[in-house]
């Protein structure tokens, strides 16, 4: 059993932000990351709104150097994924699958993932041109034409990002107003790439092996059409990732974990940042400031509680 001041569970911006401030203000500190380090933020290409990221705007940059940060401060990190934190008693018991860690505080920052369609073919097409991260996948559909699904920042920001390699990208949302930030709108509705089909959603994607074609169901009318395409990149907002907390924290509806201004969720010890909560803005700013002020509010805890 290994023991540390405090155990940062998500090694996204959330995360290493907390174990930054954490190592800092010298807990012994462990991030636990069940995939790669660096969350959603890893997988976009540009973050050119986050402050004084004017000169390498890349998610993945930015990120590998967060990570850097906490470690010279002495975090340490490790790749496993959590099954379960009990929060009966004041020392938290993390059981992951390779080993068993006790913690005096716990941050949990596991961040969220890309929400599903839900359509056939979906999930039997996934990686034969049926995505979710551009930055990942967008080089394969060189001089291809792709579809893409949603009408936030994340789809509209995409397809931008997907008109550098793509022969033309076809915006497919549910309804006739975007609800991406205007900066990203202009831009779009500018390029002569990017064309939009309103009012639709997907109904399911279909091809031999690779992604051919889309049949779109108009919400308004239920017509059902036929569209070629060669990749379909799916962008239709996150589902918190948040099934090893659930009836154990205060959660809203969907899963978001509820904390306070100090990101203490209602168990005393277990505190919670960055996308998996619930909040209005999630960007890698909001969550590095959640992680922040978890690390701050956890040392307060530590110092007290275990003094
Ligand atoms: P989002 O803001 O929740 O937008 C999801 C989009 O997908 C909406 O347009 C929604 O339609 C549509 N949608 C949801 N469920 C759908 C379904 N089942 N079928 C078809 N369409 C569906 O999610 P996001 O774009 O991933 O962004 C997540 C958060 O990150 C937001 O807070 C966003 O502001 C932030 N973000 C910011 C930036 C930036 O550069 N500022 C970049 C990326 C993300 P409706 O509009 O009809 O609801």
């Amino acid at each position: 059993m290994e023991r540390y001041d405090c155990v940062i569970i998500g090694g996204g911006p959330a995360g290493l932000s907390a174990a930054l401030y954490a190592s800092r203000g010298k807990m012994s500190t462990l991030v636990i990351e069940k995939k790669e380090f660096g969350g959603q933020a890893a997988t976009t290409e540009e973050l050119e709104n986050y402050p004084g990221s004017m000169e390498e705007p890349t998610g993945p940059k930015i990120v590998e150097r967060m990570k850097q940060q906490a470690a010279s401060f002495g975090t340490s990190f490790v790749v496993d994924e959590v099954l379960n934190i009990d929060t009966d008693s004041d020392i938290k018991k993390i059981k992951t699958r390779k080993n068993e860690y006790e913690a005096k505080a716990v941050i949990f920052a596991g961040g969220a993932e890309p929400k599903k369609i839900g359509c056939p073919g979906e999930d039997e097409l996934r990686g034969k041109g049926v995505s979710y991260c551009s930055t990942c996948d967008a080089d394969f559909f060189t001089d291809l034409e792709v579809v893409v699904v949603g009408g936030g920042d994340s789809a509209i920001k995409e397809a931008l990002y997907l008109t550098k390699f793509a022969s033309k990208v076809t915006v497919v949302h549910r309804r006739d107003q975007l609800r991406a930030e205007k900066i990203h709108q202009e831009k779009a509705f500018a390029n002569p790439k990017i064309s939009f089909i309103w009012d639709s959603v997907v109904d399911r994607i279909e091809g031999e092996g690779l992604v051919e074609k889309v049949i779109l169901r108009n919400v308004k009318t239920d017509e059902l059409t036929e569209y070629r395409t060669d990749g379909v990149f799916v962008f239709i907002g996150t589902v918190p990732q948040t099934d090893v907390l659930k009836d154990k924290v205060q959660m809203d509806a969907q899963g978001y974990i509820i904390v306070n201004d100090d990101m203490e969720t209602n168990i005393e010890g277990i505190f919670a940042a960055g996308d998996c909560r619930k909040k209005r803005l999630r960007q890698v700013i909001t969550a590095a400031a959640d992680g922040a002020i978890a690390a701050t509010a956890a040392i307060e805890y530590v110092d007290k509680k275990f003094e």
